[in-house]
């Protein structure tokens, strides 16, 4: 069933209340604007979406290192990254309602007519705006004290790159991952999780040995490669991802080549995700600032070089949006609409809901109990999280309720698997078609189909 991509967004955001993935942040003071919290499926969601990042990026390979590092940091790691001088969007004012906008963003008639989209008031002259969130550290509000919310996760590797020098001593090439929040005072916050003041991101930083630039061009690919390959694990349409070669103009200027990866959201084809060569520019710009010493020894050529970085960087609020946007489908099963998310099952905050028929009948309500432990502990040992035992309301609630939770399969006890033995009834979330499964199969049928 097609959905109008403009009603779309309000219908997930909606959904995403509802069934409690995502709250507007400080919701009873009238919300924080730029600010989300994350409700249980929405936090089994982003889990979910981060262990099988860390297991691709980290577990899987023998060349990467986790890090978590503090998100304050001393102010000079921004003076060093660039930050303090040049984080900066630019910012219009409109003269008459006052709103603000970020000048890169307005619309072309908009940009050319000087007119407000709000108001169509005059706009201001653009300033430069800094996104970092300043703070201070201690009880003296000096300059020796300012501090900032870290607005990427990047410069906590960079600043512990001699760290695992000194306690791994890998051999080029290798990588640093964190998976971390970052904050930045945007502008104009909008588009649900899109574009948030407070977000998560997923990033690598993987150093390169620069006297090989064919090797380095390899590499870049490879890993772009690689964060295709990612957003086909969390189940998402191949025709929706298009992948952007950043012109020079464009690029930050540490940048030798960037690819960004845009989605199709259901408002228009934005950035979820981009790969940038930063060359040496951190690892200098560190060793300048703090005289450390940040170069590698290669013990084959007996020479000491900086050595230069590939980021692959990944926004988790975005890959969520994405996933969730991709999921939402509207069908009609026996002449009912409905709505459901069609999560990869590897992604689904719930895998499996296990329902009495009827609450009311004790033997039931214990059987289903039942069958719940033992699959929760059958698929723990598996390694697989998500199973629930729903009894609210009748089973035509409960199937609403698991399908827009995203659930792929409910197990219902019913009186022929209690007075029978004649297993449990199974319903498939796509379809909606049920199968009669036997208890003794029952692991392995649903193993097998998530
Ligand atoms: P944009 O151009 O959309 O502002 P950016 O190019 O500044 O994004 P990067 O600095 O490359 O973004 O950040 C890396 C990733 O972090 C982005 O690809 C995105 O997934 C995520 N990200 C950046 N800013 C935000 C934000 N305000 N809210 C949510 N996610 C964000």
């Amino acid at each position: 069933m097609a959905i109008k991509e403009e009603t779309k967004m309000e219908k997930i955001i909606s959904l995403a209340k509802r069934r409690g993935f995502v709250y507007q942040g400080s919701e009873i003071y009238g919300g924080l604007a730029g600010t989300w919290d994350y409700g249980p499926y929405g936090v089994e969601l982003r889990k979910n979406i981060k262990g099988m990042w860390w297991k691709k990026f980290v577990d899987d390979r023998d060349d990467m290192y986790g890090v978590d590092a503090a998100i304050l940091m001393n102010q000079n790691v921004w003076k060093a990254s660039g930050h303090v001088g040049g984080f900066s969007d630019p910012l219009v004012e409109c003269k008459k309602c006052k709103h603000r906008f970020r000048e890169d963003q307005l619309e072309e008639e908009n940009r050319k007519s000087n007119k407000c989209p709000d108001c169509d008031g005059a706009l201001g002259e653009s300033r430069q705006f800094n996104m970092m969130f300043k703070t201070h550290i201690g009880a003296i509000e000096d300059e020796e004290s300012i501090s900032y919310l870290r607005p990427e996760t990047a410069q906590g590797m960079f600043v512990n790159f001699k760290n695992i020098m000194d306690s791994f001593h890998p051999k080029l090439p290798f990588g640093l991952a964190q998976i971390g929040k970052a904050f930045r005072n945007e502008i104009a916050p909008r588009d649900f999780i899109f574009r948030s003041r407070e977000f998560e991101q997923m990033e690598i930083e993987y150093f390169v040995d620069p006297r090989d630039q064919k090797k380095v061009t390899e590499t870049f690919d490879t890993l772009f490669g690689e964060q295709i390959s990612f957003l086909k694990d969390l189940g998402l349409s191949d025709s929706k991802i298009h992948k952007i070669e950043v012109p020079d103009a464009d690029r930050a200027f540490y940048s030798k080549r960037s690819v960004d990866t845009e989605f199709d959201f259901p408002f228009g084809q934005k950035e979820l995700l981009g790969i940038a060569y930063r060359t040496d520019h951190d690892l200098k710009s560190h060793f300048n600032l703090s005289k450390v010493d940040l170069s590698y020894y290669d013990e084959d050529t007996k020479e000491r070089i900086i050595p230069h970085c590939i980021e692959p960087t990944f926004g988790l609020d975005r890959l969520m949006l994405a996933v969730l946007s991709d999921a939402y489908t509207e069908d009609e099963i026996d002449g009912e609409k409905r709505v459901y998310l069609k999560f990869a099952p590897k992604v689904a905050p719930v895998k499996v809901a296990v329902f009495p028929l009827l609450k009311n009948k004790p033997h039931l309500v214990e059987k289903a109990k039942e069958v719940f432990q033992m699959l929760k502990k059958e698929f723990s040992a598996r390694g697989i999280n998500g199973v629930m035992f729903d009894d609210n309301g009748n089973i035509g609630k409960r199937y609403r309720r698991q399908d827009e939770i995203g659930t792929p399969f409910c197990v219902t006890i019913d009186f022929d698997t209690v007075e029978k033995d004649a297993g449990v009834t199974v319903r498939g979330r796509d379809g909606g078609k049920q199968e009669r499964v036997e208890m003794g199969k029952l692991v392995e049928y649903l193993t097998k189909g998530i």
